[in-house]
C-alpha cells in the first residue's frame, strides 16, 4: 500500500519541513500533526515537502506526523458565500466564533459552505438541454440583493438526463447530466483551486467606467469595470472612509472585501463596521451582496499569504456568473510580507527589501485576474471584476518594492495623502500625484451616456489646478501681488474646482454620493463661470468685484442639490451672467 503518511523533520514558525512525501505536488493540502492542522506544499524536493501551515505552530515538532490530501487548496463555491466572513483559507469565522469563541481553536474542520442549510434551486434548463462548463442550469435566491447562478462545474459537458426544482442543500445532487462515457450527478457546490485563475471565453476589452459616486475619482481618475486600481493609505488619511463608500457606491453588484490585518486591532474594526454597512441602493444591510474575508494579526502568516487567493477565487466565481464583481484587498503590503516571512524561513535568495524574487511576479498575477470576460457556458454572458488593492509602504514611502511592483501592473493610482485629510481635504486624494490609465478607454462611453464634452471638461479643469500649484509656487517665492488679474481669476476657479467639486462629505445625505451626469453638471457650470468672468474682465471688470460676486456661494452649494433637481444647477448660468453684466454696466456708468 502506498505510504500516506509523512514525518516532520524541521519546524520554523509557519514553515515546516517533512519527509515521506512523495507523491504530494506543489500547493497540496496536507494535514499536519496530531491536530491535523491545514498546510499547504509550497516547495518539494524528493519526498522533502516544505509546508506552510495555517495555524500556529507552537507544540509540534520532529517525529509528528504530517497527512497528505493530494489536494491543492481549493475553496467551496456555491450558495451560501454571500454574507459570509472567511478567514484565509474559507474557514467561516462567524460560525468558529458561535461554536468555539474569538480564538480559532486548531484544526478545526468546518466547511465553508453549510452543509444544512436548504436552498431554493429553480431550473433555467431541462431534461435534454445540451450543456457545458460553465452553463447557468439554474438559480438560487440567497439573499435579497443576490440571486446566485449554478454552473456546470468543471469537467463536465453533455446533455442533461434530469434536473430538479425543490429545497436541497448545497452536496444533495439537483441534476443529471449525460457525458460521453458516464452519467455525473450535479451538486449546488463547486470546488476551486484557488492559485489557478478560474477560465473564461475571453478577455474583453475594458470599456466602460465602474462609477463610484466619488466626484475625484469618475470624474479625474476613473477606474474601469474589469480594471485594477491602488489607494496607498497612511494612517488618518480616511482610506476607511474611501473604502466603505466604494463598496456602497460603485457600480458593483457584488463586493469581496479582503482585509489583511494590519495594525493591532484594525482588522477586528473592519469586522465590525463593515457588517453595519447599509447599501444605499436597496437600504438593506451591505453584507447581503458582500463576501469578507478576514485575517486578524493574531492569525498566522500563511493564512494571510491565501487569503488573497480565496478571495479573488469567489470574486471570479460570481464574475462566471455575469455580475459586476469588485474587489478590495487592504492592504496588499500586509499580503508581501507575509511571502517575505514565508521566503525567507524556506532561506530562498532574497531579492529587494527582503522580498522574494518572485514578488513581482505574484503580484503581476493577481491582479491580472482582474478585467472583463465573456464567460464559458453560454456564449452572451459577460461579466467583470474590478480589484482595488490597498497598500501600506512604511513610512509612506512610495520607493518601496510592493508599490512599485504594484504600479508596474495596476492601471490607476490614488494617492491618499494624509497632509489633504490634515488640511480637512476629503476624500485626501491628491490631484496631483494620481492617475488613471482608463481615461482614454472610457471616453467614448462618456461622452455617449454623460455628456459630449465631458471628458475635456475634465481635461480643462485639471488644466487650472495645475495652474494653480504654479501659481501657488510663484507666491510662494514673490507674493500675491505679483500676479496679474488674469492668474487671480484662475486661482479663483482653481479654489472652486477644489472646494466645490473635489471635496466630498462622505457624511452628508445628498453630497456622499454624486451620479455622472451631476458631476458633468456641476463641472460645467465652474468652467462657465471661468469663461464668462474672463471675457467680463477683458471689458475691463475687476478681478476683487469677480472674487466677492453672491453667485459663488451658490456654486459652492451646488453639491448639496438632489439628483432628481439637476436642472437647478444648470439655472445657476442665468445668476452668473446676471451678476457679471452687472460689472461692466457699473464700469460703462462710471
Ligand atoms: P484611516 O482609515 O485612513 O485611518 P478614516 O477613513 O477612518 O482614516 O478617516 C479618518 C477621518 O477622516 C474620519 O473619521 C472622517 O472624520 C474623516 N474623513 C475621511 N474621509 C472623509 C470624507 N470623504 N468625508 C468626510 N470626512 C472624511
Amino acid at each position: 500500500m502506498k505510504e500516506t503518511k509523512g514525518t516532520i523533520v524541521k519546524v520554523s514558525g509557519p514553515l515546516v519541513v517533512a519527509n515521506g512525501m512523495a507523491g504530494s505536488k506543489m500547493y497540496d493540502v496536507v494535514r499536519v500533526g496530531d491536530q491535523k492542522l491545514i498546510g499547504e506544499v509550497i516547495r518539494l524536493e524528493g519526498d522533502l515537502a516544505s509546508i506552510q501551515v495555517y495555524e500556529e505552530t507552537g507544540g509540534i515538532g520532529p517525529g509528528d506526523p504530517v497527512y497528505p490530501t493530494f489536494e491543492p487548496l481549493s475553496v467551496e463555491l456555491g450558495p451560501g458565500l454571500i454574507q459570509a466572513i472567511y478567514d484565509g483559507i474559507q474557514r467561516p469565522l462567524n460560525i468558529i466564533r458561535e461554536q468555539v469563541g474569538d480564538y480559532i481553536t486548531r484544526g478545526i474542520d468546518i466547511p465553508g459552505l453549510d452543509r444544512k442549510k436548504r436552498w431554493h434551486f429553480k431550473p433555467e434548463k431541462k431534461a435534454g438541454d445540451k450543456v457545458k462548463l460553465g452553463s447557468v442550469i439554474g438559480s438560487v435566491p440567497e439573499t435579497e440583493l443576490v440571486t446566485q447562478k449554478i454552473m456546470v462545474p468543471p469537467g463536465i459537458s453533455g446533455e442533461i438526463v434530469e434536473i430538479k426544482e425543490g429545497d436541497f442543500t448545497v452536496t444533495e445532487p439537483i441534476a443529471r447530466i449525460k457525458t460521453d462515457d458516464e452519467e455525473k450527478e450535479i451538486y449546488m457546490m463547486q470546488r476551486w483551486p484557488v492559485r489557478r485563475a478560474r477560465p473564461y471565453q475571453a478577455k474583453l476589452p475594458v470599456s466602460q467606467p465602474l462609477p463610484t459616486g466619488q466626484r475625484v475619482i469618475d470624474t479625474f481618475f476613473p477606474i474601469a469595470k474589469g480594471g485594477t486600481a491602488c489607494v496607498p493609505g497612511p494612517f488618518g488619511s480616511g482610506k476607511t472612509v474611501i473604502q466603505h463608500q466604494f463598496a456602497k457606491w460603485s457600480d458593483a453588484d457584488i463586493i469581496i472585501f479582503i482585509g489583511c490585518g494590519e495594525r493591532g486591532n484594525e482588522m477586528t474594526d473592519v469586522l465590525l463596521e463593515f457588517p453595519k454597512l447599509t447599501d444605499p441602493k436597496s437600504g438593506q444591510p451591505l453584507m447581503k451582496r458582500t463576501v469578507l474575508i478576514a485575517n486578524t494579526s493574531n492569525m498566522p502568516v500563511a493564512a494571510r499569504e491565501a487569503s488573497v487567493y480565496t478571495g479573488i477565487t469567489i470574486a471570479e466565481y460570481f464574475r462566471d456568473m455575469g455580475f459586476s464583481v469588485a474587489l478590495q484587498a487592504d492592504s496588499t503590503s500586509r499580503w508581501a510580507e507575509a511571502m517575505r516571512e514565508i521566503s525567507g524561513r524556506l532561506e530562498e535568495m532574497p531579492g529587494e527589501e527582503g522580498y522574494p524574487a518572485y514578488l513581482s511576479a505574484r503580484i503581476a498575477e493577481f491582479y491580472e485576474r482582474a478585467g472583463s470576460v465573456r464567460t464559458l457556458g453560454d456564449s452572451d454572458k459577460t461579466g467583470s471584476l474590478s480589484v482595488i488593492g490597498s497598500i501600506s509602504p512604511p513610512g509612506g514611502d512610495l520607493s518601496d518594492a510592493v508599490v512599485q511592483a504594484t504600479l508596474r501592473v495596476v492601471k490607476v493610482f490614488w494617492s491618499l495623502e494624509d497632509k489633504l485629510a490634515f488640511a480637512r481635504h476629503f476624500p485626501a486624494i491628491s490631484w496631483l500625484n494620481s492617475y488613471s490609465l482608463y481615461t482614454d478607454t472610457v471616453k467614448d462611453f462618456f461622452a455617449e451616456k454623460v455628456a459630449k464634452d465631458f471628458f475635456d471638461q475634465a481635461k480643462a479643469a485639471m488644466l487650472l489646478l495645475e495652474k494653480e500649484a504654479e501659481l501657488e509656487e510663484i507666491i510662494r517665492l514673490v507674493g500675491k501681488d505679483s500676479l496679474s488679474p488674469s492668474d487671480r481669476l484662475i486661482l479663483e476657479v482653481a479654489r472652486s474646482i477644489r472646494e466645490d467639486f473635489l471635496h466630498q462629505n462622505a457624511f452628508h445625505e445628498i453630497d456622499t454620493y454624486t451620479s455622472l451626469s451631476k458631476q458633468s453638471a456641476m463641472l460645467d457650470l465652474i468652467l462657465y463661470f471661468y469663461e464668462k468672468a474672463k471675457d467680463t474682465m477683458e471689458k475691463g471688470a475687476d478681478i476683487t468685484d469677480i472674487e466677492k460676486l453672491a453667485v459663488l456661494e451658490r456654486i459652492a452649494r451646488m453639491k448639496y442639490i438632489p439628483e432628481n433637481e439637476l436642472e437647478k444647477i444648470k439655472k445657476i448660468k442665468g445668476e452668473i451672467d446676471s451678476e457679471l453684466s452687472k460689472l461692466t454696466q457699473t464700469e460703462e456708468v462710471k
